[in-house]
């Protein structure tokens, strides 16, 4: 069954349909979230670049900004949704835990390093 996350990421493509430009601008939402998806499958900057029709740069600076501020991906993208008082659900994988910060690092670990999803700050 596709999880929430790879429903949006393949109506996007669907929408996308040929690539034709390389640069339009700063990175839309739907851009940034094949960028994720990309990461937690291990994907290259080239063939996430590739997805989106980007040149690799807007990518990798994407990329090292999560690295450095991880909460960044949590004011831009809806990784989670609150399902009841002490249940969220993460739209990777749709696992659920009893916390925001838990569901937070959770979601992190899918595809930053451990130790940066676990002690990053998330400033809930
Ligand atoms: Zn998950």
């Amino acid at each position: 069954m596709p999880t929430l996350i790879s429903s949006d990421v393949n109506g996007y493509f669907k929408r996308l349909g040929k690539v034709k430009e390389n640069n339009r601008g700063v990175l839309g939402a739907e851009e940034k979230l094949v960028i994720i998806w990309g990461m937690t499958r291990g994907w290259s900057k080239a063939k996430t670049a590739r997805m989106i029709g980007r040149s690799t740069s807007p990518i990798g600076r994407y990329i090292h900004r999560i690295v450095y501020r991880p909460q960044t991906v949590f004011d831009d993208l809806q990784l989670y949704s609150q399902i009841a008082d002490r249940k969220w659900g993460c739209r990777i994988c749709e696992e659920f835990m009893k916390t925001r910060t838990r569901i937070m690092r959770h979601i992190l670990a899918h595809f930053l390093p451990m130790e940066i999803a676990k002690f990053a700050t998330l400033g809930v």
